[in-house]
């Protein structure tokens, strides 16, 4: 959804709504990572006007398929995060501190076209709070180094003694 600036009243604007989406999963696909948002996405936003820019604060909620980064499994998983920034109207930041806004301390970012686009906010959180190499559990196992069996399902013959970790190689040397 597209929220014009303009339709801002003066009071803010709450809105609490769902939304499909695909362009986010294709900006990730671009990016060579396995994410894909299976659910409407639920978001809860107030927006409001300051004098250069305007405050969002607000959750997002949906859920992921994503890849375990260990085993290769797909899993799903519960995507949760509440935000809270400002969106610059000025190009730059000012050089000199006349921010009149109590905005210090809150992550600043710049409007586009006067414009908000809930596409830019989901996909903007999901860069940031989604990790690198997810986990399908705290205690995945991931699979053997050398016959690439599911160690989470079944523990297979190979013996990976000889596979050491290089940071425990030295703990070794330091042994002997
Ligand atoms: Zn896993
Ligand atoms: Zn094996």
């Amino acid at each position: 959804m597209k929220i014009s600036v303009t339709d801002i009243p003066h009071d803010g604007l709450s809105l609490h709504f769902e939304e499909e989406t695909d362009s986010v999963n294709d900006l990730f696909k671009k990016d060579g990572r396995d994410v894909n948002i299976i659910a409407p996405v639920d978001f809860t936003l107030l927006l409001k006007q300051e004098a250069d820019a305007v405050y969002v604060k607000g959750s997002i909620k949906t859920r992921l398929s994503l890849l375990c980064s260990l085993c290769a499994k797909r899993f799903n998983y519960g995507f949760q995060c509440d935000m809270e920034y400002v969106l610059s109207k000025k190009a730059r930041m000012p050089v000199q501190e006349d921010l009149e806004l109590e905005t210090d301390e809150l992550e600043i970012g710049f409007l586009k076209d006067e414009t908000i686009d809930t596409q830019d906010i989901l996909s903007e959180q999901l860069y940031l709070e989604l990790p690198i190499k997810p986990l399908c559990s705290g205690g995945c196992r991931g699979l053997c180094s050398k016959c690439g069996a599911d160690l989470n399902i079944d523990e297979c013959a190979c013996n990976r003694d000889d596979i050491v970790d290089p940071r425990f190689a030295k703990l070794k040397e330091l042994k002997l």
